[in-house]
């Protein structure tokens, strides 16, 4: 029987992986302009962490880890996202004593979550996110949403919805928390077994339930932006007037919780509007976790972060049609006929490689044309033709693949000579 590739997983094939590898890039660029700098975590982590950090009443808690017990019987867990990780290593490494403060972060890698596969949504997938730790100003929560923006908009993605709210400090949820569950106590029976569960212990988590999304008392439901202090009030106005200082256009949207528990002030998130896209429309959430480096052992310090997958991130691409042209062909093929040439192009394909330039030969001992089919499908720019006649002669014909034109060069100085044609 042949093994298949596990379900929600993807294989990224060549062809593919260079968006991927842009995207990549692209991502890191605009961090270096930012100044959020790369951090590396482990894959897997204690169980605890996330149970303390990401909430023991939210989904990715209750049913999406892939939870496991290493031989040395400790509880394991594959990392379900990124932030949890992070401000473990914060504490751990005592980041908070840097003389340079915020501590601006980003990281990118695999995350897993046993979820119902979709488009959209995989068991493993790429999320790249960025963490500032240490800063209260509302001014690094529009910086944050302005990188995360910049990121998609320097591929050329324009159809893009960014949503803000504010879930307020502890006070303000305090007081939300009372009147949802004076608002859902009495119809609790109505709804599904994770509400019911949630209703005394996290009851705005029942505002993200997937199951009774359109339940009526969901709509009447009452809105944190009601429920808003002073502080919070304040903090959630700058945010606003500084993303409208920055250009950046935005709804405000309050029934926007997000899915993880540690969120309080700023939340937002980046929809694709874009009529191709499928059901799930977020590209990217984020938000205010003040608090949750206490949780974790830390001093209390303020942070804010986002997250994305480059999964959705391609899906975007491809739904507002964007062609990102990549593939830019290679400097140099080299065809040869006869033992003698094709033992030659071996050393000369290295010597053209060292020298920095994209260099091919074949390696099937085909025939001159199907050598020139070769080349023509790796976009060559140039073609280098060596046959027994040349090789004797000391020559090697150059072809170039746009022009038309053809040259002999001396086949001792040919790289030498590449190097001035080409000046890459
Ligand atoms: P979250 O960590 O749940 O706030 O998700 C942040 C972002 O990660 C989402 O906006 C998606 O871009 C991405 N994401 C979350 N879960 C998945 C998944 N199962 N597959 C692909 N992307 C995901």
């Amino acid at each position: 029987m042949n093994i298949h590739i596990p379900r929600g997983t993807q294989d990224i094939l060549p062809g593919e992986v260079e968006k991927w590898q842009l995207i990549e890039k692209k991502a890191r660029e605009l961090c270096e302009k930012f100044q959020y700098k790369e951090i590396r975590t482990p894959i897997f982590e204690h169980t605890e962490l996330f149970l303390r950090s990401v909430g023991d009443t939210t989904d990715i808690v209750q049913k999406e880890m892939y939870t496991f017990q290493d031989k040395g019987d400790r509880s394991l867990t594959l990392r379900p996202e990124g932030t949890a990780s992070t401000v473990r290593s914060f504490v751990e490494n005592k980041m908070f004593g840097y003389a340079d403060q915020p501590v601006k972060l980003f990281y990118m890698g695999p995350m897993f979550r046993y979820e119902r596969p979709q488009a959209g949504r995989y068991r493993q997938f790429v999320q790249f996110g960025v963490e500032a730790l240490g800063s209260a100003d509302p001014a690094i929560d529009a910086e944050v949403i302005a990188l995360a923006m910049s990121i998609y908009q320097s591929l050329g993605l324009k159809q893009l919805k960014l949503i803000v709210n504010s879930l307020g400090d502890k006070e303000s949820r305090q007081a939300h928390k009372d009147a949802l569950i004076n608002h859902f106590k009495p119809r609790i029976e109505e709804f599904c077994s994770d509400c019911q569960n949630r209703l005394e212990k996290n009851p705005m988590r029942i505002l993200d339930c997937k199951k009774d999304r359109e339940h009526e008392l969901m709509k009447s439901a009452p809105s944190i932006l009601d429920f808003l202090n002073e502080d919070s009030k304040k903090y959630f106005d700058k945010v606003q007037k500084y993303l409208t200082d920055l250009d950046i256009k935005f709804e405000v949207d309050p029934n926007l919780v997000r899915g993880l528990d540690y969120y309080n002030h700023t939340a937002f998130e980046i929809m694709s509007e874009s009529e191709g896209f499928g059901a799930i429309t977020t590209l990217c959430g984020g938000g205010r976790y003040n608090g949750l480096v206490e949780e974790l052992g830390g001093p209390e310090t303020p942070g804010i972060g986002f997250a994305f997958s480059v999964e959705r991130f391609i899906a975007a691409l491809g739904a507002e049609k964007i062609d990102l042209q990549m593939d830019e062909g290679i400097d140099c093929y080299l065809v040869s006929l006869g033992e003698e040439a094709k033992d030659y192009t071996v050393g000369l394909l290295h010597k053209l490689r060292r020298e920095g330039f994209s260099a091919e030969r074949d390696y099937l001992d085909r025939k001159i044309k199907t050598q020139f089919k070769a080349a023509d499908r790796l976009k060559a720019k140039y073609v280098a033709v060596l046959g027994e006649d040349e090789l004797k002669a000391n020559k090697i014909n150059l072809k170039s693949m746009e022009t038309g034109e053809q040259k002999e060069v001396p086949l001792d100085s040919f790289v030498e000579e590449f190097k001035s044609i080409v000046k890459h």
